[in-house]
């Protein structure tokens, strides 16, 4: 096996998730997302340790998705969390996936596919109350509820929405959330009232589940922090979101690989394309088997910090897509690198330090490993 690998830490996924679901509290169930195979973690491995850690159910975004938990022989409910192609839906039904829905032209197509399969489809009701993605118009959730209670295959597990600033500290944000919020809970009292069961109510991601308590309602859907990652703004540019929560989470994903060669570099000598980075003096560069052939993206060159034996060491000059380049000390062939990992166990950097160097989330970091970097289960 090649030396850069993606250690998975199934341990900290359990931790995490009973981490979750203390903050959930009693009675509020748990619904892990595994979607983007599980942030990039291994959908399958990881779906079976959150059920055995107290998940629920299941998220994913695709059809396939879905099928891959059940051919693995995964039997607990399965949520759709994105609109799947019509041509998808005798495949959604057969493998008993419970979709998103919000348009009555989805209720029928459902309704005729499951009477043919001779099969009932849980579906929920998505309301979109300023997220602007996906969801019916909260003005329209009562007319596709009562749609669903009289489509005869077609079964009303649930309502549900996305906050689209959960995770952001700002007044505006938070006050927008708590709008959102109450959208939510009128429009599933309204289709109380009028006689329809709306079922579970669910709208709380990592960002509602950690800064807005009172969003956890039936259950929950936290994704990032099942991972060991917060969400958005991440917490070290939110103390005072970081006040709100005690929860502690732990990175599951480990990147590591193994330096493949020494080389001396003799002072005013540079590294890599472009020639970005000169050396100010004479020393020792260690190169590591992976790129962004892999997923280690080009834009954290200069910035990112690995660990070579434990001793943190710059990568110098352009990451490229199998290789790159660390100034080391003394390194020798075969030495332990860890390119990102917990830093509580001495990683020098964690998959926050990494999106906050390339710009972008953790989420991004963690879905971008890619194929090539095989996935070891701990
Ligand atoms: C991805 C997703 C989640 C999880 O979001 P996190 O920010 O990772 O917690 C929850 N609900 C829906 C509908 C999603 O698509």
């Amino acid at each position: 096996m090649r030396a850069t690998r993606a250690l998975i830490h199934l341990d900290n996924l359990a931790g995490n998730i009973r981490e979750a679901k203390r903050l959930a509290g009693e009675g509020v169930k748990l619904c892990i997302p595994v979607k983007a195979d599980a942030y990039g973690h291994g959908a399958v491995q990881c779906a079976m340790r959150a059920l055995q850690s107290g998940a629920d159910c299941l998220g994913v975004a695709a059809v396939d998705e879905g099928a891959e938990l059940r051919a693995a022989g995964i039997r607990a409910p399965i949520l759709l969390f994105s609109p799947p192609a019509v041509d998808e839906i005798p495949h959604l039904i057969h493998e008993d996936l419970q979709p998103f829905v919000f348009d009555s032209e989805m209720v029928a197509l459902l309704n005729d596919q499951a009477l043919k399969q001779g099969k009932t489809v849980r579906v929920h009701l998505k309301v979109d109350t300023g997220m602007g993605r996906v969801g019916c118009r909260p003005e329209e959730a009562l007319g596709t509820a009562q749609e669903i209670a009289l489509a005869k295959a077609v079964l009303m597990e649930g309502i549900c929405t996305h906050f689209a600033v959960s995770d952001s500290p700002e007044d505006g944000d938070a006050a927008f959330t708590r709008k959102q919020l109450k959208v939510f809970l009128e429009t599933a009292a309204g289709i109380e009232k009028a006689g329809v069961n709306p079922g579970i109510r669910h709208c709380a991601a990592s960002g509602g589940l950690l800064f807005y308590p009172e969003s956890r309602l039936d259950m929950v859907r936290p994704g990032i922090i099942t991972y060991g990652y917060y969400p958005g703004a991440y917490l070290r540019g939110a103390p005072e979101m970081a006040a709100k929560t005690t929860a502690v989470f732990t990175p599951v994903m480990e990147l590591v690989s193994q330096v493949s060669a020494v080389r001396t570099i003799r002072a005013g000598e540079t590294v890599s394309y472009g020639r970005t980075w000169r050396a100010e003096e004479d020393g020792r560069i260690g190169v590591i088997p992976l790129g962004y052939g892999d997923g280690l993206r080009r834009s954290l060159s200069p910035g990112l910090t690995v660990g070579v034996n434990g001793a943190p060491c710059p990568i110098v000059g352009r990451i490229c897509m199998d290789q790159c380049m660390a100034l080391v000390k003394d390194a020798k062939r075969g030495d332990p690198v860890t390119l990102f990992g917990d830093k509580k166990k001495g990683a020098p950097m964690d998959a926050g330090d990494l999106a906050e160097i390339a710009r972008t989330i953790p989420y991004e970091i963690l879905c971008g490993i890619l194929k090539r970097t095989p996935r070891v289960y701990l």
